[in-house]
C-alpha cells in the first residue's frame, strides 16, 4: 500500500570526516549495512507517493562511496528517474567521481564552492550563511562561487544557532545584497538559480518524509539525527526497514512537538526569524519578476526551483512558500 510520504532519506553512514561549528548532528562510528539499504529501496521506495525522490544522507554520505554507488544502481533499476539528492561538504567528490558520472536525476549539493565541483551536472552550491558574517562578505563568496562556476544556490542562513538582533540585521542586509547581484547577474545575461525549494516541512533545515537510520530503524523526520533531539526519537519512530508494510503513520506536529522539546527557546526563536529572512529574501526575488526555473539536473523536472530569469508579462506567479527550507 502506498504511502502519503513523497522523500525516502537514507542515511548511509553517520559519520563525518568535519565538525563544522553550527552542525547539530550526533555523530558515530557506524554505517549503513548494504541490506538494510537494498531492503529500504525494494520495500520502501514502492511505497512512496508520486512524486518521490530519494536524498543520500549522513554524515557525510561520500565517505562511503560504494553504497552511493549501490543506492544510484538500485535507484536507476527499480524506479528509474527518480530524482536523488546527495549532498556533501565536497572533499570525496574526486574519489567518486567515477560512480557518480552519467547518473541521470543526480543532484549534488556541494558545501566547499571548489570549482572541481562545479563542473558536475547540475550541481548545487549549498551556500551557507553563518551568524555574524558581514553582508559585504556574504555578497562576495556569492560571487566567487559564481566565478568559480556554481550558476545554482541554495542559501542557507545557519539553522539551530542563536542569531542575535544584530547578527539578523547583518542577515537581512546579507539577503538585500544578494537580491541585488542575483537581479544584477540576470540583466547581464548570467542568470544564476536560486535553489530553495517548496518543500516547506514541518521544521526548520530538516524533511518529512522516510528517513532509514544506519541500523534500519525508520524515523518520520531527519530531525531525529540531531544530538538535541535523540532523548525524544521514540516520537518519530515509524518501526523497521524489514517490515516496510507494518510502519507507523506519524503526523508532522509530532515532528515540531521534538523540535520544540529538544532545543532551547532562544534558539528556536532565533532558527525561525533567520528561516523568516529567508522567506522574505524569496518573496522579494518573486517580487522582481523571478520565476520558476527551466533548468533541471539530468532527467529531472524543476518545478521547485527559482531562477533570476524575468517572468513574461502576463505569466501567473506561483506563490512563495511561507518556509523555505533546506537541508544541506
Ligand atoms: S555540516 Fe556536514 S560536513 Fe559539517 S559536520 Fe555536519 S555533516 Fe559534517
Amino acid at each position: 500500500m502506498r504511502r502519503s510520504e513523497r522523500l525516502l532519506v537514507l542515511v548511509l553512514t553517520r559519520r563525518c570526516d568535519r565538525r563544522c561549528g553550527f552542525c547539530p548532528q550526533a555523530f558515530e562510528e557506524s554505517d549503513m549495512a548494504e541490506s538494510v539499504l537494498d531492503a529500504a529501496l525494494e520495500g520502501l521506495l514502492p511505497r512512496l507517493a508520486a512524486p518521490a525522490r530519494v536524498k543520500l544522507f549522513g554524515g557525510e554520505p561520500l565517505l562511503r562511496p560504494d553504497l552511493v554507488a549501490r543506492a544510484l544502481d538500485l535507484v536507476a533499476a527499480r524506479a528509474p528517474g527518480t530524482p536523488v539528492e546527495l549532498p556533501t561538504h565536497g572533499g570525496g567528490l574526486a574519489a567518486a567521481a567515477a560512480a557518480l558520472a552519467g547518473r541521470d536525476g543526480l543532484e549534488v549539493f556541494v558545501s566547499r564552492p571548489d570549482p572541481r565541483a562545479a563542473r558536475l551536472a547540475g550541481v548545487v552550491h549549498n551556500f551557507l550563511i553563518p551568524p555574524g558574517e558581514a553582508p559585504e562578505r556574504t555578497a562576495r563568496r556569492l560571487l566567487d562561487a559564481r566565478r568559480a562556476g556554481f550558476t545554482r544556490f541554495n542559501v542557507l542562513p545557519a539553522y539551530f544557532a542563536a542569531w542575535t538582533p544584530p547578527q539578523l540585521g547583518r542577515l537581512d542586509e546579507a539577503f538585500a545584497r544578494l537580491a541585488g547581484i542575483v537581479a544584477r547577474l540576470a540583466a547581464a545575461g548570467r542568470p544564476v538559480e536560486i535553489v530553495n525549494l517548496e518543500r516547506a516541512g514541518s521544521t526548520p533545515l530538516y524533511n518529512d518524509g522516510l528517513v532509514v537510520d544506519v541500523d534500519g530503524e525508520v524515523y518520520s523526520s531527519n530531525l531525529v539525527l540531531t544530538a538535541a533531539a535523540a532523548p525524544r526519537r521514540g516520537l518519530l519512530r515509524l518501526g523497521r526497514v524489514q517490515e516496510p508494510g507494518r510502519l507507523a503513520a506519524r503526523p508532522p506536529s509530532d515532528a515540531a512537538r521534538v523540535l520544540e522539546e529538544s532545543f532551547p527557546p532562544e534558539v528556536l526563536a532565533a532558527t525561525r526569524a533567520a528561516d523568516a529572512a529567508l522567506t522574505r529574501f524569496c518573496r522579494g526575488l518573486e517580487g522582481a519578476g523571478v520565476r520558476p526555473g527551466t533548468r533541471g539536473c539530468g532527467a529531472r523536472p524543476s518545478a521547485g526551483l527559482r531562477s533570476a530569469r524575468p517572468a513574461p508579462r502576463g505569466r501567473r506567479r506561483r506563490p512563495c512558500p511561507t518556509a523555505r527550507r533546506r537541508s544541506r
